[in-house]
């Protein structure tokens, strides 16, 4: 008999926690997950799932536009956005099913409430239910951040309420120059609203290749995306049904709905941490873990977003397992958070992996980049005026390729296969020796044999 109700309790049936529930009782641990809201998280309930299928749908306008160039006439098309709503809505609650039965199926208990810390092995349910557990995992993800308080912040939507709008927006104004705010920026304006962007530095998507930075941009730009920035939105009116957004920069727009993308905070709060003894890591709020996703008590781990590591699924789910297999597996492994691969889906959508070039060349002595920007073939039929471009990095002292940028179409498709190669610390000559497969845009990446720029920092005297 174990002193515990159960060997495990995860507090958030999102992404990380279902994995490490399902990996843990496959080890024959009995396992506990608490969802509060959907089982699946954000991910699949109002994530990367109902996302990628917002993008997908609105991409047909792109398509509807550039057939005309290949002989096509189509009648004028229409678009129901409560279909859309509603189609995305009905395959949502299919995938949430499937996680649930796939817990289940495991040997793993759901139990459809919230559930708090009382102390380092006790958890209090909603109901007032209490469990104790011999292991704790906090899974709990991240919520929107809307930031400062401004007047009429009431009125600002976020992610969450975007995916169930009862109607297209004619006009919207999204603040932010990150993921959200320029997925969304490209969602909505390929169903046909009008969007501006509002980001406070000087140019979108900070932290990324500066190539990328204005690529991105400009082809948003040409599709009629408004970005303004060094500005942010410091209050938002209501009058009936309609906003006007004021900025700092002293103009103001108006529109029929005002969304925040500008950051995500990691769910911590009121989840009884203190009474456990969980600390929270004062760089970045979330809960403070160590290489094996330990928190400072010794039974309870945290994963995911609610660590504010890296907040991307594959991440989450790779700590689940990763936790699950250390403590349950006897199999301690440790994840490699260097060199992983991301994506925007924004439109034209990025993909990257490994070091920008600015990174590269704080690093190394001798940074080869080899770069091109070029009209795909679709577009010299279609006419869109649109280029792709496509950006390698190379160490020049060992040849490694220490990474790679795309914007264009399926830039997230092809920046994953080309992760493995960049994961696997392939040279230069290795993509060279690498035959093309034409006609493709991805060939580029295997053909360019001459450096657009190279920069050798001399060593220190
Ligand atoms: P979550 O998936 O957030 O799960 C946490 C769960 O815990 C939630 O279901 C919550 O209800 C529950 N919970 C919280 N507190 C409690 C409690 N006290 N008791 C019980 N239950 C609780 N990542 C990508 O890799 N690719 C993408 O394309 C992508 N797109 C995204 C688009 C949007 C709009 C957003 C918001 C995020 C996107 N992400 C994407 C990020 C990705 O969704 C997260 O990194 C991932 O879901 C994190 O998984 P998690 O398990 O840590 O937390
Ligand atoms: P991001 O961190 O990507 O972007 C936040 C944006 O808001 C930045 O442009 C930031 O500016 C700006 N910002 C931050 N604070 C303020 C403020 N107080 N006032 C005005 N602007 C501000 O966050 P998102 O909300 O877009 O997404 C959250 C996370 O979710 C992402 O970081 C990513 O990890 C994950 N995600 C992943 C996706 C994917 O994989 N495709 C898709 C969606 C989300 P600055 O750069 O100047 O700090």
């Amino acid at each position: 008999m174990t002193e515990f109700d159960v060997d495990l309790f995860v507090i958030g049936g999102g992404s990380g926690g279902v994995r490490a529930a399902r990996i843990a009782a496959g080890y024959g641990a009995k396992v506990m997950v608490a969802e509060e809201y959907r089982m699946g998280g954000t991910c699949v309930i109002r994530g990367c799932v109902p996302k990628k299928l917002f993008v997908i749908g609105s991409h047909v306008k792109h398509e509807l536009e550039d057939a005309k160039g290949f002989g096509w006439t189509i009648p004028p098309a229409s678009f129901d956005w409560p279909t859309l709503v509603a189609n995305k809505d009905k395959e949502i609650a299919r995938l949430e099913g499937i996680y649930a039965a796939n817990v289940e199926k495991s040997g793993a208990r759901i139990a459809k409430t919230r559930a708090v810390l009382e102390d380092a092995h006790t958890l209090r349910l909603t109901t007032g239910e209490k469990v104790t557990a011999k292991y704790i995992l906090i899974a709990t993800g991240g919520a929107p951040n809307h930031g400062r308080e401004i007047p009429g912040i009431e009125h600002v939507i976020s992610s969450n309420e975007a995916f169930h709008l009862a109607e297209l927006p004619k006009r919207i104004v999204i603040q932010g120059g990150g993921y959200i705010a320029l997925e969304f920026a490209g969602i909505f304006a390929g169903y046909g609203s009008d969007v501006t962007v509002i980001y406070r530095g000087d140019n979108i998507l900070r932290g990324f290749d500066e190539d990328v930075r204005k690529h991105v941009r400009t082809e948003m730009e040409k599709q009629g995306i408004t970005i303004l920035t060094g500005c942010t939105i410091d209050k938002v009116e209501k009058h009936g049904s309609e906003f006007t957004t004021h900025l700092s920069s002293g103009s103001s727009i108006a529109s029929d709905k005002v969304m925040f993308a500008i950051g995500r905070h990691p769910n911590v709060a009121n989840l009884g941490l203190e009474k456990a003894g969980v600390a929270i890591n004062p760089k970045n709020g979330g809960i403070a873990v160590d290489d094996w996703s330990k928190t400072s008590v010794d039974n309870i781990y945290a994963i995911g977003d609610v660590t504010h590591r890296i907040n991307l699924t594959p991440v989450a789910i790779r700590e689940g397992h990763a936790f699950a297999d250390t403590v349950f597996g006897k199999r301690p492994v440790q994840v490699d958070h260097g060199t992983i691969p991301t994506a925007v889906f924004s439109q034209p959508e990025v993909g990257t992996v490994g070091l920008t070039e600015t990174e590269a060349r704080a690093q190394f002595s001798h940074v080869d980049i080899y770069k091109a920007d070029f009209r795909p073939i679709k577009a010299t039929m279609s006419g869109r005026d649109t280029r792709v471009l496509m950006k390698l990095i190379v160490d020049g002292a060992t040849d490694r390729v220490l990474g790679c940028h795309i914007v264009g179409e399926a830039a997230a498709e092809i920046v994953q296969a080309v992760a493995i190669a960049v994961k696997m610390k392939a040279t230069k000559a290795d993509f060279d020796a690498t035959v093309a497969l034409h006609p493709t845009a991805a060939e580029e990446l295997v053909t360019m044999r001459t450096p657009t720029a190279r920069y050798v920092r001399e060593a220190a005297e």
